[in-house]
C-alpha cells in the first residue's frame, strides 16, 4: 500500500465531477488518468488516500474505533480498444478491451493514448460501394476494422509515439441535453464513481469507517475488487454502478424494467450476485424511509463487483446500487443526474442504518 500524498483536492459539483471523469480517459488496465483524478476529487472528504498494488484507490474516512467497516466499490475503467498490430501501410489493428458489440464500431472517433500524448483517429473498413452483396449483410468483426490516423507508414505511426499495447478509447465530449440529462463516454462506470464521491461528500461525519474504492479492471473480470476487497476486509459492501435502462424501443419488459430517471436500481440477481435478503431488505428500507424513488431489477446477465467481495475471504455481505443508464458499453451513454444524486443520497441512507440491520 502506498500512502498518496495529500495534493490538492477539488470540490465540485455532480455535473462538473461527472463532466471531468467522462472525458477521461481509462481503459481497462490504464486507468492512471481517472485514479489520479479520483485522488483529487476524493480528498476533500477523506481522512487518508492509499493506492494499492493493482492500483485501486482507496479513500479512507475513519469512524469510531472497532466500528464497521463498510466499502463502496466503483469501477474507474471503461471498456475500450487496445493496439494490436501496425501495418506497414500505417494502419492500427486493435483488439477490445471489455465487452464492445463490434457493430458499433465503425466510423468511431477515438483516442489513441501513445506515451508522447493523445492522437485522433477513426475506426475504417472498407467501403460499402465495393463490398459483395453478401458481405454488406454481414457484420464487419473488429479483426476487419482498423484505426486511420492519416499516418503514411509504420515509421510514421512509431514515430508518433504509438506502440502495440497503446490504450484507445472513444473520442466522445460531454454533453448536456437540457437540465438533467446528461451525455458522454464512460458512463459505465463513471456514473459510479461520482455517485461515490457525492456519498463521501453527503457523509460529513460518520460513526462507521467508509473505505471508498476506485476499482481497476472491472471490464475483464472484476479484477481490482479482489484484491481491494481482500485488503480492506470491510464488515459490508456496496457496489456502485450503472445498469441497463430498458426504456427504449425494442426492449421488452420483462428484459428490464429499469427506466432512466427513476430512481437507483436494486437488484436481487444478477449472474454474479444473489444478493442476500438482509442487504436488499436494508436498502429498500432505507430508500422507503428516505423516500428516495428506486427501482428493482432481477435476473439480470453481467454483474458488478459486488459479486467478487461477495467471494472474498470467508464471505462479505454485498449489494449494488446501480445508476440506470442507456446504451453502455457503447461509445455514448446517458443518463439524469438526478439519479445520481438519489442513489448517493441513497447509499448515506443505508449506511445510517446499519446498526439496525447487521
Ligand atoms: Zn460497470
Amino acid at each position: 500500500m502506498v500512502i498518496v500524498k495529500a495534493q490538492e483536492g477539488i470540490k465540485l459539483s455532480i455535473n462538473q465531477n461527472l463532466e471531468k471523469l467522462s472525458n477521461a480517459c481509462g481503459v481497462t488496465g490504464r486507468e492512471n488518468e481517472v485514479r489520479e483524478l479520483m485522488t483529487r476529487l476524493m480528498t476533500p472528504y477523506a481522512d487518508e488516500i492509499l493506492v494499492d498494488k493493482l492500483e485501486n484507490v482507496i479513500a479512507i474516512k475513519k469512524g469510531k474505533e472497532k466500528s464497521p467497516k463498510i466499502m463502496l466499490a466503483a469501477h474507474m475503467d471503461e471498456v475500450g480498444l487496445m493496439v494490436k498490430t501496425i501495418t506497414k501501410e500505417g494502419f492500427l489493428q486493435f483488439t477490445k478491451m471489455g465487452g464492445i458489440d463490434d457493430r458499433i464500431l465503425p466510423a468511431q472517433k477515438v483516442t489513441v493514448l501513445s506515451r508522447k500524448g493523445a492522437l485522433s483517429g477513426i475506426i475504417g473498413s472498407k467501403p460499402p460501394h465495393i463490398q459483395k452483396e453478401e458481405e454488406r449483410k454481414k457484420i464487419i468483426a473488429f479483426d476487419e476494422l482498423f484505426i486511420d490516423i492519416g499516418a503514411e507508414s509504420k515509421e510514421n505511426v512509431t514515430s508518433l509515439g504509438i506502440a502495440i499495447g497503446d490504450p484507445v478509447a472513444f473520442d466522445i465530449k460531454y454533453t448536456r441535453l437540457g437540465e438533467d440529462v446528461a451525455v458522454g463516454k464512460a458512463f459505465d462506470n463513471r456514473a459510479g464513481c461520482v455517485t461515490m464521491i457525492e456519498a463521501l461528500k453527503l457523509m460529513e461525519k460518520t460513526d462507521f469507517t467508509i473505505c471508498a474504492v476506485g476499482t481497476v479492471q472491472e471490464e475483464v473480470g472484476l479484477r481490482g475488487a479482489a484484491t481491494a476487497a481482500f485488503g480492506v476486509d470491510p464488515d459490508l459492501a456496496i457496489a456502485l454502478d450503472v445498469t441497463i435502462a430498458g426504456d427504449v424501443p425494442g426492449v421488452r419488459e420483462f428484459d428490464t424494467s429499469v427506466k432512466m430517471g427513476k430512481g437507483p436500481a436494486l437488484t436481487i440477481s444478477d449472474s454474479g450476485l444473489i444478493t442476500p435478503p438482509k442487504v436488499l431488505r436494508w436498502l429498500i428500507d432505507a430508500a422507503e424511509e428516505e423516500k428516495i424513488p428506486f427501482q428493482i431489477e432481477s435476473g439480470l446477465l453481467g454483474s458488478t463487483d459486488a459479486a467478487r467481495i461477495y467471494l472474498t475471504r470467508q464471505g462479505i455481505l454485498s449489494g449494488n446500487i446501480s445508476i440506470p443508464t442507456r446504451y453502455i458499453h457503447s461509445p455514448v451513454s446517458m443518463l439524469t443526474l438526478r439519479d445520481i444524486e438519489n442513489s448517493a443520497k441513497l447509499t448515506v441512507a443505508a449506511i445510517k442504518r446499519i446498526s439496525r440491520y447487521f
